[in-house]
């Protein structure tokens, strides 16, 4: 028999093991987060009709060109793995009624999104996010809150020297004047842009500024700034935030560059990193957002202004253990159960039960039958408490507890071995 060797695809990885603790840490971290701040969790589908996504990220971004896994299905409708989670957790809004709700809505979201990007570091085609969106407001002290939230995750997680990097993109009016005047600075310079950005200058030239191209870089140095076009709303908007962020003493610095690739952004845009960002420059960006007022006119709905941002995941992982941040996990508390013997056995499995009833954690090597092999476990692990049930001990119904951080032990009658384990347990 030739034996077949099976892969994940192509930029999908498993999550497991110690990976799997590091996200469950992150989850934990934003969902006290969450808890603290009162957002709502939200679990949307994965996927998603793909006119959601053409209309809200838009047609000329590098999602929508490129990087929709897209499918079709028997009855011929257009899907997508859901690339990001705004418009999704937009579209459950305005679905679900959530405009007679108290406004802003708060709601947060944890799960895969889909890229058909080219794999390399930081980049994957399935990806963990977690987001936060505050929907049907358009105050910009929630502009302020939503980077406390975003800044405070990444500090929670133990990351230090956190920044907030920050830019205002206006509204359509004032981008009006700032495309205008982009293309005239760039008309003599477009052939010395990167292939993509001579792509942009036609069908999306606000992306040229966030282009990581060192060409393009040098040659934006000198280019027209967004800041300096922003209509007197917009400017005070700005403002507003910038003096919210100094109150709470919010470390950011404005960068003209940044402009976020997806088209419904407007006003206050954000990336959140460190000061010194080396690693970030091989991943990627950790965290991003911004205000998306624009959204509901791109979905053709009544006016609702909100604010989000979102953090991959796989790139937070990657710079807790560069960083080698400290899960610090709460010791594990509970017994563990060692048998020897096959009526043992059957008492183990019944003391399990009572013990899960009585809300104590158990660990087990249930289908070992040798004492070291699971007495070697119990130590892996680092249990305090084993109980052990020999032959005698499950013929006459009692049970060896033993304290492994004094070595002593005493024999107790199965029936009180729940109330003995808890006078111990804290
Ligand atoms: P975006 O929706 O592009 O702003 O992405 C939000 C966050 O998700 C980014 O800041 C990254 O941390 C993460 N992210 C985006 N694309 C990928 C990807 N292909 N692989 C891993 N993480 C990603």
């Amino acid at each position: 028999m030739t034996k077949i060797k099976y892969q994940t695809v192509t930029g999908m990885h498993d999550v497991f093991g110690r990976e799997q603790i590091f996200y469950d840490k992150v989850e934990e971290v934003a969902r006290k987060i969450a808890n603290f701040y009162s957002f709502q969790k939200i679990s949307t589908p994965i996927l998603e009709d793909q006119d959601l996504f053409i209309r809200s990220v838009g047609e000329g971004t590098d999602i929508v060109e490129k990087e929709m896994f897209t499918l079709k299905t028997k009855g011929k409708d257009l899907l997508v793995l859901r690339p990001e989670g705004t418009a999704s957790v937009f579209r459950a809004y305005l679905e679900n009624g959530m405009q007679s709700l108290p406004q802003p809505v708060k709601l947060w979201y944890y799960g895969p999104f889909f890229r058909y990007e080219r794999p390399q570091a930081g980049r994957y085609r399935q990806f963990w996010q977690i987001g936060f969106e505050l929907i049907g407001d358009a105050s910009p002290v929630l502009d302020a809150e939503t980077i406390l939230i975003a800044y405070n995750l990444l500090k929670d997680l133990g990351f230090k020297k956190v920044v907030v990097n920050i830019n205002s993109i206006g509204c359509e009016e004032c981008r009006k004047d700032f495309k205008k005047a982009l293309s005239s600075f760039l008309k003599n310079k477009k052939e010395t842009l990167c292939s993509d950005c001579k792509r942009r200058a036609e069908t999306n030239i606000l992306r040229i500024l966030d282009c990581k191209n060192p060409k393009c870089q040098q040659i934006l140095n000198e280019a027209p700034q967004i800041v300096d076009y922003l209509c007197p709303d917009c400017k005070n908007h700005f403002k507003q935030v910038l003096e919210f962020l100094e109150e709470i003493e919010i470390p950011y610095k404005l960068d003209p560059f940044l402009v976020r690739g997806l088209d419904y952004y407007n006003r206050t845009v954000f990336e959140i990193g460190f000061e010194e960002n080396k690693e970030e420059e091989a991943i990627g960006s950790l965290i991003g957002g911004g205000r998306y007022d624009n959204l509901s006119k791109a979905l053709k709905t009544d006016f609702v202004p909100a604010v989000g941002f979102s953090m991959g995941v796989e790139r937070v992982v990657s710079l807790m253990k560069l960083k080698e941040i400290e899960l610090n996990l709460k010791k594990k508390q509970g017994v563990f159960i060692v048998q020897v013997g096959d009526l043992a056995k059957k008492k183990a499995l019944r003391m399990m039960e009572e013990l899960r009833k009585a809300k104590i954690d158990v660990f087990e090597a249930i289908s070992k039958d040798s004492m070291k092999l699971q007495l070697t476990k119990a130590n892996k692990l680092a249990i305090n408490i084993v109980l052990i049930i020999g032959q005698q001990e499950a013929l006459n119904n009692t049970v060896i507890l033993k304290d492994m951080v004094t070595g002593k032990q005493s024999t107790v009658k199965q029936e009180n071995i729940a109330k003995e384990i808890k006078k111990r347990i804290k």
